[in-house]
């Protein structure tokens, strides 16, 4: 029951949902998605409102169980998780302005005071051994209900009229993407913003696609721009 062996902070973006969190999310909906439980989304690269911090998200070992304000399953739900966090590779669980997570696994339920106060959702993050081993049929092992389904996928948000940009494009689509990629690896030297597709830009696409698991051509088209935009 419940002993954790640690927390693993988040480094950089990966560009992907992990398995374990997509079998989590799933297992959820099979459960709840009749009580109201929804996919309020896994992957975001983004830092932790508040802090510089890259969130759990970003590695897609976070989810965000969706539920409705004030479902007193949602609080079992949230208890269960910590209880059985050993089983599941649960190291963190923020819900209903409380925080559990494994670098205090003793000292239970703690006030979480982070700009969000999370009443309309569970959030609950993945050790990496977890993240890539945890399936929806290991979760129901553990929780029981009738979770298993396809998970319902969370809205990406589309490329838009972006354009195909490689080596040698200049604009403001490479300044874009510049941005976007030193927000992603805030561990790496900074790309200059000058809206200039050199060698340096070139390399950090083919690193993100190849940590993406996406094509690794160095051309931004649309399902790198997809990824880039967060989906
Ligand atoms: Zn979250």
């Amino acid at each position: 029951m419940g002993i954790h062996t640690g927390y693993e902070p988040a480094r950089s973006c990966t560009g992907s949902a992990t398995p374990g969190a997509r079998a989590l999310m799933s297992w959820f909906l099979g459960a709840y998605s009749a009580q109201g439980g929804r996919n309020l989304g896994i992957y975001n690269c983004a830092v932790i409102p508040g802090s510089t911090s890259t969130s759990l998200h970003g590695e897609g070992r976070a989810t965000d169980l969706g539920v409705p304000v004030g479902a007193g399953w949602a609080q079992v739900l949230a208890d269960r998780l910590v209880a059985l966090s050993a089983e599941l590779g649960v190291q963190c669980v923020i819900y209903n302005r409380r925080i559990w997570s494994g670098s205090y696994p003793h000292a239970g339920w703690r006030p979480y005071n982070g700009t969000h106060p999370h009443t309309d959702h569970l959030h609950v993050e993945l050790s990496w051994n977890s993240a890539r081993t945890l399936t929806a049929q290991r979760v129901q092992q553990v929780l029981g209900g009738n979770g298993g389904g396809t998970p319902a996928p969370a809205p990406t948000p589309t490329p838009g009229a972006r354009p195909t940009i490689r080596r040698g494009s200049t604009g403001d689509a490479v300044r874009e993407v510049q941005r976007i990629l030193n927000a992603w690896y805030p561990g790496l030297a900074r790309l200059a913003v000058d809206g200039d597709f050199g060698p340096a830009t070139e390399a950090r696409v083919k690193y993100m696609q190849s940590r993406a698991g996406l094509t690794v051509d160095g051309i931004v088209g649309p399902n790198t721009w997809r990824r880039l935009l967060g989906g």
